[in-house]
């Protein structure tokens, strides 16, 4: 095996723990080098929006989306959105290399299940990004677990996020509409994307669900 990241061969040690439970063996895919290089979000977060902060408060942004909306989001987010993780990112989506979405994955599933939602619905992409990209990033990450694609975009092609200024991002109309007959009334609903940047995205799809009735939106992302 080796790392997905920067290539070099892994090895792994088996534990007295492996041999007696072999099949529970999670062989890691990237190296400890690699490993390093991302920072995880720990205990220390705003409620709102998952970023890293002392004082458990809502910050600033996300009392502006109470506001707004008369309610916040309850987001988490895995890791920081540093240099690692912009280039695990770049690889992943930018350069379409599907095999990333396992460097990730065990650990974003665990923390999916953990949530005991009654609904897990991924942000959907564009059908443009769908065949020039081949997959949606989300779904990747979402490999075994059951989902409800209760969303669409409501345009073919979108300008690519990465591209805009954060006022222009804040700005962006409702990208998504609902399917017909997702049954949301009363579920707790979670919704999960790869980044959370400015959080307008997923305010988008939660307001959205919301009107559909749901009893609770949550959200995580891999990375904030
Ligand atoms: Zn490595
Ligand atoms: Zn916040």
């Amino acid at each position: 095996m080796k790392c997905l990241i920067c290539k070099k061969a892994l090895t792994y040690r088996l534990t007295i723990k492996d041999l007696l439970w072999p099949d529970k063996i999670s062989f890691p895919v990237i190296c400890p080098q690699c490993q390093q290089g991302f920072a995880k979000i720990g205990a220390g977060r705003c409620p709102g929006c998952g970023r890293p902060k002392e004082a458990a408060m809502l910050c600033a942004e996300c009392q502006a989306w109470q506001e707004k909306y008369g309610w916040h989001l309850k987001h988490r987010a895995l890791y920081r959105y540093n240099d690692a993780m912009k280039a695990f990112m770049q690889q992943y989506k930018f350069n379409g290399d599907y095999m990333m979405r396992h460097v990730f994955h065990d650990e974003f599933v665990q923390a999916i299940q953990a949530a005991k939602a009654d609904r897990v619905v991924p942000i959907p992409v564009t059908p443009t990004t769908m065949k020039t990209r081949g997959f949606n990033q989300v779904g990747g990450l979402l490999t075994g677990v059951k989902i409800t694609e209760c969303l669409q975009t409501r345009q073919k092609s979108k300008q690519a996020q990465s591209k805009k200024t954060r006022q222009e991002r804040l700005a962006t109309k409702q990208p998504f509409c609902l399917v017909d007959d997702c049954q949301l009334v009363d579920q707790t609903v979670l919704l999960v994307d790869d980044v959370y940047t400015t959080g307008r995205t997923l305010y988008h799809a939660a307001a959205l669900i919301h009107k559909a009735g749901a009893r609770e939106v949550i959200s995580i992302s891999l990375a904030r």
